[in-house]
């Protein structure tokens, strides 16, 4: 184990390899990325410190607990607790919008069905999803419409579709960090273990916290936090499923809460969503917290379990999966290989504040914190990466030296921060 005065060391040489930047983004998960590129774009040298970049550190069976290696991720806007939900939402479609445009970025837009075989509740913020159109009949009639995915023994489904983005993880993270180097941006692989002690060797530059689950011990948080589990099996090598349209499909799917259930008697869903390395399917979403050995302890999933490399999978998100995707596309899982994973999305205070974003001031020193984002990470990373520039525009000496290098998107991120800053006043 590494003494005190070693670690103290290494944060020192990192922080002296980091000499040159203006800002420090601690944490390189999804938030700290999109922070860190939102800096960038506007002109602020920045640098980032974290124990892992996901994907990088993690592959696709790892057990190594950044939620961001885990995401799915779809990114249509949904509710979260945050402040100012719809402008964060709206932002970060907005900047999805444009990387879906660009044609290296991982991010495309896909048709997404939502099904159920009970008659569920309004979708919600269903005006702001693109194209969201409500169904409901026999599978037989819906068939010849919609043609949305169902369950061979289903008799009467509800449900709606809609046009989504959707971030191709592997790809996507790997654009970000190019984007992130590409402008110059430092990073430095270490670990936080004193957010004063940072702060301190800092000296006086602004930082911000986008340490997820981490931030809890660092910042001494006491709010309510609420762990939910995730597990999910990857099949790498399956292809691609596509609409009549030629845009990539996905779902989720209710079944009766007999065939898929919660710990709370609801029903649970099953997930699919292709992605150029083969399929995700999904997935729990178990409620819990982590106990002090650091074990998850939570209400799991009502069903019986495979083990896939050592993790178990609940059965209706491999048997479940299959019989739709065979009733619907032929396809069968027979022949492929299934990896069984588990993740972790951290939920800060999901009754009151949610989402910690804004300006704290510790020990004459400013931090802006961005963490406890729970299954919207992605979702709404850059409208709170770009809350994040406007709160250190507003609160310290950094002036925006305009956009540097990214072309369109730096343009696209330089308005949505004066639009944020404009609505701020
Ligand atoms: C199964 C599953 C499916 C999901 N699906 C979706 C989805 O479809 N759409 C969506 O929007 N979201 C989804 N999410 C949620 C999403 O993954 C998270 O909200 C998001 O990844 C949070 O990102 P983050 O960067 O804030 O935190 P994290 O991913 O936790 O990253 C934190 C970073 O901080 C670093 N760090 C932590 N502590 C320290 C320390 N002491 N010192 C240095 N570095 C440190 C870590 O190494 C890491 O790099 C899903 C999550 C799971 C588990």
């Amino acid at each position: 184990m590494s003494s005190l005065p070693m670690l103290k060391k290494r944060l020192d040489n990192s922080m002296a390899r980091m000499a040159d930047c203006d800002a420090l983004v601690l944490g390189g998960g999804i938030t700290g990325i999109t922070t860190a590129v939102a800096l960038q774009s506007v002109g602020v040298r920045t640098g980032i410190l974290t124990e892992f970049v996901p994907l990088q550190a993690n592959g696709e069976g790892d057990r190594c607990m950044v939620p961001t290696g885990y995401a799915m991720a779809s990114a249509y806007p949904h509710n979260l607790r945050v402040t100012n939900l719809l402008q964060i939402s709206a932002a970060s479609q907005a900047v999805f919008r444009y990387l879906s445009t660009v044609c290296k970025s991982g991010v495309e837009q896909y048709r997404m069905y939502e099904v159920y075989e009970d008659e569920p509740e309004e979708a919600p913020l269903s005006s702001y999803r693109m194209g969201f159109h409500k169904f409901d009949g026999t599978p037989e009639t819906l068939k010849r419409t919609i043609n949305p995915p169902s369950r061979p023994d289903a008799e009467y489904l509800w449900g709606w579709v809609f046009n989504t983005y959707f971030a191709d993880m592997p790809r996507y993270l790997a654009f970000l960090w190019s984007l992130f180097r590409e402008l110059g941006g430092v990073v430095e692989i270490a670990k936080v273990n004193s957010l004063d002690e940072t702060l301190s060797c800092a000296a006086g530059r602004p930082v911000v916290n986008c340490l997820g689950y981490g931030a809890i011990e660092l910042v001494d948080d006491s709010s309510p936090a609420t762990i939910v589990r995730g597990k999910q099996v990857l099949v790498p090598g399956a292809p691609c499923l596509f609409s009549p349209e030629k845009v990539p499909i996905a779902y989720n799917y209710t079944p009766p809460a007999a065939i898929f259930g919660r710990a709370d008697g609801k029903a649970e869903y099953v997930h699919f969503f292709p992605r150029s390395d083969g399929w995700v399917l999904g997935q729990t979403r178990e409620p819990g917290s982590i106990d002090h050995a650091g074990q998850w302890q939570g209400a799991s999933a009502v069903c019986d379990e495979r083990l896939l490399n050592g993790c178990g999978i609940p059965l209706p998100i491999i048997d479940l999966n299959e019989s739709i995707l065979h009733n619907w596309f032929g396809c069968s899982l027979t022949n492929r290989r299934l990896v069984g994973r588990v993740g972790y999305r951290y939920y800060r205070d999901p009754e009151g504040e949610g989402v910690r974003l804004g300006l704290d001031i510790r020990n004459r020193s400013s931090i802006i914190h961005n963490y406890g984002h729970g299954g919207s990470g992605i979702t709404m990373s850059w409208g709170c990466a770009l809350e994040c520039v406007r709160i250190m525009e507003s609160a310290s000496e950094i002036k925006p030296r305009g956009s540097k290098g990214l072309g369109a998107l730096s343009d696209l991120l330089v308005e949505l921060v004066q639009q944020a800053c404009g609505s701020a006043h």
